[in-house]
Parts: structure tokens; C-alpha cells; sequence
């Protein structure tokens, strides 16, 4: 396949791989054979084993980035309040990021297609009244039970049932705790799991390596069976994020710098897009996190000690777009399998998507992770994943500059706040919201 030329940027590699699934998913549809080997069975094969792969990383992945994350602020005792008002703060842009997802997808609803859901012509066959079922009576009960899955009995038993939500609460106790006990044994272990993390990293590395290949597979698979009307959903969807990515970014972000930090939000673009297009071009928020530090400390001229305190920390659990993403790519689904989703069931998707964007590490389609996670808690079949797996790389470049864009202002608000006048010359004292 032409993708594996050398030397060409990932993201083309897909697109080529995308193009050549078109014409071989036409070429072939579903009954070609050759040799008495059926095609549709090959792309069958290349999309299970990419989209294994990625199941495979999910439980080591989310569990060292979140015990690696936590670790990183119980260790350091001064930085308390910096880190409560970090974290709040970030949590509420997240929570906001999602919320405009939440409005959008339901306002233009790109898994409905003239009053019909698009299930079919995506080539979603699982039965949808099953999952219906399973939905219908989402209600205060499964919000405590939801509460009830996040203390696991057995945390390998949870591990292997893919009860993910255990696993995050498990994960982050031990990355507290794992810092209280005797220095000797503080070390050893917040290394190990450095390294583990370290691992998963190169790991998924590998794995979206093989993107171009897997998405190959998947796309083909889809159009063998659909033709090109599963193309008419799939760009609702990707305008829907775009959209509400944008919203987010040119204009959440911006309210938020100028009412709170009280700085003009043009300025704040100038210092960041070095590292917003970096962001743009790696699609991975902890790859792009040193020229992040650099523009916020040498553009913005925030201080040091805010810099290497607060970035880290938004890198890791402040995930704007990805979160954004998340939900719109859970409810997109659901629509796309005719699912009516109740309040109760969008406040749990709104819920989960807070969450485990906080757990997902900053490097590419971490977010496929966190989407399985969703599905599986509301009761949807986690192979509904490959239907965006055909936009997801150019929407990950897209998040990840709008992760990396609210980190950045993120820094600035907390400096502000934090009485530093210097930065981005701005306009009198924050405000004392925050
Ligand atoms: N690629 C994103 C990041 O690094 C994470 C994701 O949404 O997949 O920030």
C-alpha cells in the first residue's frame, strides 16, 4: 500500500488508506472471492485485529496515566491550593466543552437521517432493539448503580469485564496513597509506574502506526456492504464536532480569558500558535506539552512556578475536545442505532465523558478508549467504535489543539488569579472568581 511510503505524515497515510478502502469496498462488495478467499473476510480480519489492539492497551493505559497523573500532585504538599483551584478550574472548562457537545449533537442530530436513523447505512447490524431494551429504563436507579460500579468488589474482575469506571476510582486512590507511604517505597513504586506508562505510551505508538492498515480495513468493511451511503452520516457527524470544537474554542475559551483573567484573547492565540498547530500536527497534547510550557512562559511571560505547576496537570486531566468529542461521539451512536436517550442517560453520558477524559492520556485517538468505556456504560456494543474510526484522525488533530489551546488558558487565568500583573500585559487585575 502506497501508505507505508517513508517519510509520510500519518495523517495522509490515512487518507490514502481511506481512498483505496473506498474503491476496494466498491470494487469488491460484500460476495468477491478469489482463489476462495472472500475479500469482505480480509477486511473483516484487519479491522477485528486493529480494533483488538486497541481494546487490548485500555485497562494498563487508562490506569497508569491516571495513577502517574494523581501521583504527580499528592507528591508535592505546597502546591495544595494551586492544585484544588487547577483542578476545579479545569473540570468546569471540560464540563462546559461538553455541554456545547450535548447541545449540538442534539440540535442537529447527525445520526438521524430524514427522520431515520443512519444505523443501516453505516452497516451497523447488531439488533438495536436489544439495545433499546437495555436503555429503556435508565433512570435515577442506574446512576447509583453507576456509583455503586465505581467501588469494584474485585478489581480484576472489573478489569476483565471491562468495568472501566472501577478501575479509574481504584486508580485514582492508588496514585494518591501510592505517595503517602515511606519515601524508599514512594519512589519504587511511582517509577514503575512512570515506566508502565512509559510502555503503554510506545505501545499505542505502534499500534497507531498501524492506523492507515486498520482503518483500511474497517472503511472497506463498511463500504463493501453500504456503498457510499454511509458517507452522508459520517460528514454530519464530523461538521457536528467541528463545530462544536470551534464554538468551544473561539468563543467559550475567549469568554472565559476575558471575563476571568481579563486578558484580550487575540493575544493569547499570538503567544499559543506555535503550539496550537504543533497540537494540530502531532494530535498529542503530552508530546506538544514542552513548546506548550515554552509559549506560556516565554509569550504569555506567565511565571515559572505557575508554568511547570499547571501545565503538566491540564495536560494530563484537562481535556477540552476530548471530552467535547466524546459525547457527541457516544450520543452520535446511540442516534445512529435509533436509541431514544433520555435525560438521565445523557446526564450519565455527560457524567462518563467528564470522567474519562480526565483519565485519557495526551497522545492520538486516546479518546477511542474513553468513547469504548462510554458505550459499554450505557449498554451500546463497543464495535460501534469503527464507524468514526474514518474521521477520527483529522478530528484528533482538531481536539488536540483544542486541548492544548485550554490548558494554555488555563495557565493564564490561574497566573492572573494568582496576582501575576505581567502576563499578556493585561488589562488591571483578574477578577476574583476563581
Ligand atoms: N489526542 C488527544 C490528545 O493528545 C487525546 C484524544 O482525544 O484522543 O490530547
Amino acid at each position: 500500500m502506497d501508505a507505508k511510503k517513508k517519510g509520510l505524515k500519518l495523517h495522509w497515510q490515512i487518507l490514502i488508506a481511506i481512498v483505496l478502502a473506498c474503491i476496494c469496498g466498491i470494487w469488491t462488495g460484500k460476495s468477491t472471492s478469489i482463489w476462495g478467499v472472500n475479500f469482505y473476510e480480509v477486511y473483516n480480519f484487519i479491522g477485528t485485529i486493529f480494533l483488538n489492539a486497541l481494546k487490548m492497551i485500555i485497562v494498563p493505559l487508562i490506569m497508569a496515566s491516571i495513577i502517574c497523573g494523581v501521583a504527580s500532585i499528592s507528591d508535592n504538599k505546597s502546591l495544595g491550593r494551586l492544585g484544588t483551584k487547577t483542578i476545579l478550574y479545569y473540570m468546569f472548562t471540560s464540563l462546559l466543552a461538553i455541554l456545547v457537545g450535548l447541545v449540538l449533537v442534539n440540535l442537529i442530530a447527525p445520526g438521524i437521517i430524514d427522520g431515520h436513523p443512519a444505523g443501516q447505512a453505516l452497516g451497523l447490524t447488531q439488533n438495536a432493539q436489544l439495545f433499546a431494551s437495555q436503555l429503556k429504563d435508565k433512570g435515577f436507579r442506574d446512576i447509583v448503580e453507576i456509583f455503586t460500579r465505581m467501588v469494584p468488589a474485585n478489581i480484576v474482575k472489573a478489569a476483565v469485564n471491562g468495568e472501566l469506571l472501577g478501575i479509574i476510582f481504584f486508580s485514582f486512590l492508588f496514585g494518591y496513597f501510592m505517595m503517602k507511604v515511606t519515601k524508599e517505597y514512594a519512589i519504587t513504586v511511582k517509577n514503575f509506574w512512570q515506566a508502565v506508562f512509559e510502555t503503554m505510551m510506545l505501545i499505542t505508538m505502534l499500534i497507531m502506526r498501524f492506523a492507515p492498515i486498520g482503518v483500511f480495513g474497517l472503511v472497506a468493511k463498511t463500504i463493501a456492504v453500504t456503498g457510499f451511503s454511509a458517507f452522508i452520516p459520517l460528514l454530519s457527524f464530523f461538521i457536528t464536532v467541528l463545530l462544536a470544537l470551534a464554538i468551544h474554542m473561539f468563543i467559550v475559551l475567549p469568554l472565559m480569558l476575558k471575563l476571568i483573567g481579563r486578558i484580550k484573547p487575540l493575544r493569547q492565540f499570538k503567544a499559543m500558535s506555535p503550539a496550537i498547530l504543533m497540537a494540530f500536527s502531532t494530535s498529542s497534547s503530552s508530546a506538544t506539552l514542552p513548546l506548550t510550557m515554552e509559549c506560556v512562559e516565554k509569550n504569555a511571560k506567565v511565571s515559572n512556578r505557575t508554568t511547570s505547576f499547571v501545565l503538566p496537570l491540564g495536560a494530563t486531566i484537562n481535556m477540552d475536545g476530548t471530552a467535547l468529542y466524546e459525547c457527541v461521539a457516544a450520543i452520535f451512536i446511540a442516534q445512529a442505532y435509533g436509541l431514544h436517550l433520555s435525560f438521565t442517560t445523557q446526564f450519565i453520558i455527560v457524567f462518563v465523558a467528564l470522567l474519562t477524559s480526565v483519565g485519557v492520556a495526551g497522545i492520538p485517538a486516546a479518546s477511542l478508549v474513553a468513547i469504548t468505556i462510554i458505550l459499554g456504560t450505557i449498554g451500546l456494543p463497543l464495535s460501534a467504535i469503527g464507524i468514526i474510526l474514518v474521521t477520527d484522525r483529522f478530528l484528533d488533530m482538531c481536539r488536540t489543539a483544542v486541548n492544548v489551546f485550554s490548558d494554555s488558558c488555563g495557565a493564564v487565568i490561574i497566573g492572573r488569579t494568582e496576582g501575576e500583573k505581567q502576563i499578556l500585559a493585561g488589562s488591571g487585575p483578574a477578577t476574583n472568581l476563581i
